[in-house]
């Protein structure tokens, strides 16, 4: 009989190259499962720096806007559903009074919207959905002082559509109400300066007239009879009126200047001298001192209006200094920095009453005066004058102390 053959042995797991290969599997699937972590990993990492650099981007974009609105110079507020203000920024701030933090949550009717026009204002447009386009009303700031405001206002709206609140843009037209005041004003004044210098034309002749005769009695009249004074008296009055008459014709006509070439020492000698003429007439208390030191100092200018400039100047000086005191004249060539151009500079210094900031910014406007009987025609009437030469005029005051005007003009 022929001997069965053994069977086989059965692969057992404990044999030493099934325990390997599993191993090896194992191994393998190990490795595979690290590489897979490995990368998944690294994937991580780069949506983490995706992440962050959108993140940072976004706020990037978030300060942008935030700077934006934080540097406009008109006021932005944003309301939501609710009528609460969520957003206020730093013009609005500056106009309204109130901080940010004091308005952000509160409802907008408490704050900017007290005591407005219903109509003219965001909530309206957070009801019916309608802006408001460049509209204007008042505002009570948080001293309660009215402020004029000009706004728009529109509802806010997502990337759907859907309504999250209104804004509204907002300026102060305080500024800009002043100018219109003082346009209007002007315009005003300058109807009656057209007025006035027709009459003022009217006046000329019988004053010439007044004069001329005055002129006869003085001459026929003994410098010892009493009746001398009354003559003087009319004589300087009818001196003071022509003045007034001519800076009127001066300010109202386009004045045509015709420079020429002069010697200005001589010039301003000669105006002096006469107007310490009428000073010791009157008896002011006045001293001129003329500090004009090169007898040769050349200017271009027109001498009649100039003299009209230089008189002008030292009435408003003698007159800010009814107790008397010193008037400097000085004239000079020098360096105007701004220009780096030689420039003829005439000042005429007072130690009178000086100047407050409201008087100093007034003083050019035609027909502003702060005394009883002023024209308020003199600096305005010089402004013309000085600048019909290509010249500029600079005033420097200070109340108690006295006033220096500056003249400079172009050397030819
Ligand atoms: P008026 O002399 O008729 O008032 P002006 O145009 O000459 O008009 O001057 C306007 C105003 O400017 C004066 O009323 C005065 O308040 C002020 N002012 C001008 N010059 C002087 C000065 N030297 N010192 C003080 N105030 C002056
Ligand atoms: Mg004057």
């Amino acid at each position: 009989m022929k001997k069965a053959t053994p069977p086989k042995p059965i692969d057992q797991p404990s044999s030493p190259t099934v325990v390997s290969k599993m191993a090896d599997q194992l191994h393998q699937a190990y490795r595979e499962l690290e590489t897979k972590f490995e990368s998944l990993n690294q994937k991580l990492e780069e949506t983490n720096q995706q992440l962050k650099q959108s993140l940072a981007e976004k706020e990037k974009i978030t300060s942008f806007l935030k700077n934006i609105l934080e540097s406009l110079t008109s006021g932005v507020l944003v309301v939501d559903l609710a009528g609460k203000i969520t957003m206020f920024n730093k013009a609005a701030e500056e106009i309204t009074g109130y901080k940010a933090v004091e308005v952000v949550g509160r409802p907008y009717s408490e704050i900017i919207g007290k005591n407005i026009d219903k109509e003219l204002n965001a909530l309206k447009t957070l009801k019916t959905k309608t802006p408001h386009i460049d509209e204007e009303r008042e505002l009570l700031n948080k001293n309660g002082a009215k402020v004029p405001l000009g706004f728009s206002t529109a509802p806010l709206v997502d990337s759907e559509g859907a309504l999250l609140g209104v804004v509204e843009i907002f300026f102060d037209l305080s500024k800009i109400k002043k100018l219109e005041d003082e346009v209007s004003r002007v315009k005003t004044l300058a109807a009656l300066g057209e007025m006035a210098a027709t009459v003022a034309h009217e006046v000329r002749n019988p004053l010439g007239g007044i004069t001329g005769f005055a002129d006869l009695l003085n001459k026929e009249i003994a410098e010892s009879d009493s009746r001398k004074q009354y003559v003087k008296k009319i004589i300087e009055g009818v001196e003071n009126l022509n003045r007034t008459v001519k800076n009127l014709l001066t300010y109202a006509r386009m004045i045509k200047v015709a420079p020429q070439e002069v010697n200005l020492t001589r010039f301003l000698d000669e105006v002096v001298k006469f107007y310490e003429m009428d000073l010791q007439r009157e008896k002011k208390n006045i001293v001129i001192l003329r500090e004009y030191v090169r007898p040769e100092l050349k200017a271009k200018i027109d001498p009649e209006h100039f003299r009209q400039v230089v008189l002008n100047l030292l009435q408003n000086a003698t007159q800010s200094m009814p107790k008397g005191g010193k008037v400097k004249i000085s004239a000079e060539y020098a360096r105007d920095q701004k220009i780096k151009q030689e420039k003829l500079f005439l000042k005429i210094a007072d130690s009178g009453s000086g100047m407050s900031k409201e008087v100093l910014d007034k003083m050019f406007t035609p027909f502003f005066t702060t005394k009883e009987g002023g024209t308020g025609l003199g600096m305005a009437t010089i402004k013309k004058i000085v600048e019909a030469h290509q010249g500029e005029i600079k005033v420097n005051s200070e109340v108690g102390k006295g006033t220096e005007v500056e003249i400079s003009l172009p050397l030819f």
